[in-house]
């Protein structure tokens, strides 16, 4: 039985929402503040349209016939996916050795050739262009598979097609790149994308890197240095972004970035530096210098000025790999926890019977079900509508997964006591079972910066939660407009929210059919999750009234909405997937060729109908208390004491506790 079938759309929360810029009052702001808003707001993907279900979370609106019932792989997609899946478990499990990848900081040259030869490198690169062709769902698979195992082949592989070259290619580059780059990239020709400069982190709109049109303008001339570059250093193609020649726009300068695609041994190129790091001790990121590099036109992506665009719409499909391939990283922490805490025994008993151990394996297996919830369901989307807007939920899944996972690896670590801090290699030395989880912790830590980080997620996410909020009123508290434009907006506001606000305190009995046909515990979180959003809606709502135009600078306050939102995300993927399971037909799930299901590849165990529901109830009641949490912290909370001693530590107040240290170079 499908149980989730569409229902009727409640009206568009927003009227009038598409027709309206967001119009945020940036004179109060520094230059720089200002330059870095205008650049990111210019660069914005806007989807006409009501929003995604994730955007509805912020305005009360739980629409599940938004999602859909949890996806089930075609079994033609699934079989597809299996034979590569196969083939890659194969090759991992008999020729890579991901711990003396660890140690020696670098991949054989062997393993590089042999995973071009399974096409790892074109996964979802069209076969038309010499790919695989595989959908967006047997990509994440392919995350999960290699997460699970190799740190350094993760990265190599993902940097290469989520961000490098194959990734903008196909969502932005004209045909005849297509033709001239897709092929190459596919057989193996490594790929990277170049955005980071020592100046420039999270903030693009400090870039140095720059690129003058010739005399000609057939082509541009590139100078500048990229920090960071993963694949850098091996590879043949990269993308940059570069400052380009400003634009006027509305009388003003506005400052251009546009993204070249540019090969690795054109004259002027140079990596001048391999970078090393805590983990990932193989990844081939570097320094790379450009002097006076003549990047054809022909080579822009997108358009001149649209290089922003490019990145940031890169990255909200690209960023899915990460969380994919925390999910199996999660997994396999999961199953070395449960094989420790199984036979390790302390104080009379196995440790997963002390109920500090059980409580981290309970949270780890929940957490791992909502995460692969949250990826399968967002990565379904793409595959079956290419103009899905799933920029939140790509986006939450990143920031949820990616925190979890580093806690999940953590516990681990813990679980597993000091043989969980002794390198592999020391514990096979003494005898013991090589398990990498300190190889694990080092290759992780990372993820919760790379691909945008936490920080900037959150940021992220409450900038597009607020957006249909500031197409309706933000132009009235700004004093850059004339008094009678503010006038009429702010009517046009009142007369909206005279509507809208009201209808976020009625009671919710009717959530969707799919409540009627769940399982009652699922129907039961999904009603939570539904009145829940209307007071996240609210919560929202009284800050933006409270802070008005200084609600940007509320970090910690737009950090708690975030995480609720997300939470509810998690809730509503992870009833929505056992109810899905359920549907399928408990213990009888239905089997591919290779007997494998919802993403596993080895013909994964069948959960019983218990497990499913146990599972996700647990997890959301876990959820919820955090939600609740959340919910407690924004009225009651040391927020502006903590901003006042931080901004005191800053001014060097509180030196004197850094007493007694030891410090070299200072
Ligand atoms: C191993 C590795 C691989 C990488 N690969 C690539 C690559 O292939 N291509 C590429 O272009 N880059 C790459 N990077 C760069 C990576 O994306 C950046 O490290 C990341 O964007 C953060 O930039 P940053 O380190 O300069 O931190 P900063 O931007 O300086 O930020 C420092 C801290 O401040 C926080 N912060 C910054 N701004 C704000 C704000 N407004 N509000 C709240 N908090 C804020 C950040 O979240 C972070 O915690 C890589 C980095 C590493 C370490």
């Amino acid at each position: 039985m499908n149980a989730l079938k569409p229902m009727p759309k409640e009206p568009t929360p927003l009227p009038g929402a598409e027709e309206t810029t967001p119009c945020i009052d940036t004179s109060k702001m520094s230059a720089g503040q200002r330059a870095a808003l205008e650049l990111t707001e210019a660069a914005r993907e806007t989807v006409a349209g009501r929003g995604s279900f994730a955007q509805g979370l912020f305005l009360g609106r739980f629409d599940l016939s938004e999602l859909g019932p949890f996806p089930e792989q075609t079994s033609e997609d699934r079989d597809q996916g299996d034979a590569f899946l196969q083939r890659l478990e194969k090759f991992l499990r008999e020729k890579v050795d991901p711990d003396e990848i660890d140690r020696a900081g670098e991949i054989p040259n062997e393993v590089m050739e042999k995973l071009a030869a399974l096409g790892a490198f074109g996964i979802k690169i069209p076969s038309g262009y010499g790919g695989l062709g595989l959908s967006q769902t047997n990509y994440c698979r392919a995350a999960m598979l290699l997460g699970s195992y190799c740190g350094n082949l993760t990265a190599l592989l993902s940097a290469h097609q989520s961000i490098g070259v194959p990734q903008p290619l196909l969502l932005f580059g004209t045909e005849e790149q297509k033709q001239k780059y897709l092929p190459r990239v596919a057989r193996g020709e490594i790929s990277a994308f170049a955005l980071t400069e020592p100046g420039v982190g999270s903030d693009p709109a400090t870039m140095q890197t720059h690129a003058e049109p010739t005399p000609d303008g057939d082509y541009f001339v590139l100078n500048g240095e990229k920090l960071w570059c993963t694949n850098g250093t091996q590879a043949g193609v990269i993308v940059v972004m570069a400052k380009t020649p400003p634009k006027r726009v509305g009388g003003k300068p506005r400052n251009q970035i546009t993204a070249f695609i540019v090969e690795m041994n054109w004259r002027g190129v140079e990596v001048t530096r391999r970078c090393r790091f805590m983990g990932l001790r193989a990844l081939y990121n570097g320094v790379i210098r450009f002097s006076n590099v003549r990047v054809p036109r022909e080579n822009i992506l997108l358009a001149e000025g649209k290089g922003l665009r490019v990145a940031l719409s890169t990255l909200n499909t690209g960023r899915l790999t990460l969380p994919a391939a925390c999910v199996g990283l999660s997994k396999r922490c999961l199953a070395i926890s449960r094989k420790w805490a199984g036979e390790r025994v302390q104080w009379g008993a196995p440790i997963g019977k002390h109920a500090a151990v059980a409580d981290k394996i309970s949270r780890m297996a929940a957490n791992i079900f909502a995460m692969e919830a949250m990826t399968l369901l967002t990565a379904s989307r793409v595959d079956h509508d290419k103009h899905a807007d799933i920029r939140l939920e790509a986006a939450m899944a990143k920031l949820w997964g990616s925190e979890r996972a580093w806690e999940i690896v953590n516990d681990t670590m813990q679980i597993r006591g000091g043989r969980g801090y002794e390198t592999a290699a020391s514990l096979q030395a003494r005898g013991e079972e090589p398990v990498p989880v300190e190889r694990f912790l080092r290759d992780s830590r990372i993820n919760t910066i790379f691909e945008g980080s936490s920080e900037i997620m959150r940021l992220f996410i409450a900038r597009e939660a607020l957006d249909p909020h500031l197409k309706v009123a933000a132009g009235a508290l700004n004093s850059q407009w004339p008094l009678a434009q503010r006038l009429k907006v702010a009517a046009k506001a009142g007369l909206f929210y005279a509507g809208w606000y009201p209808r976020q305190f009625l009671p919710r009995f009717y959530v969707s059919r799919f409540t009627f046909d769940a399982h009652p515990t699922l129907a039961r979180h999904l009603r939570y999750a539904s009145n829940a959003s209307q007071r996240l809606a609210r919560a929202l709502f009284h800050a933006m009234v409270r802070f008005g135009p200084k609600l940007e600078r509320q970090q910690l306050l737009l950090g708690r909405l975030v995480d609720i939102g997300t939470e509810l995300f998690a809730i509503t993927a992870a009833c929505l997937r056992a109810q899905g399971e359920i549907d399928r037909g408990v213990g009888g799930v239905k089997e591919s060729k290779t007997g494998s299901h919802s993403g596993a590849v080895n013909g994964a165990p069948i959960p019983s109908k218990e497990n499913l529901v146990e599972l996700a109830d647990f997890f959301c009641r876990s959820a919820q208390l955090r939600i609740e949490e959340s919910f407690r912290a924004l009225r009651r909370n040391a927020d502006r004491q903590n901003y006042r001693l931080a901004q005191e530590v800053l001014k060097n107040q509180f030196e004197w506790l850094e007493s007694g240290i030891v410090e070299k170079n200072s």
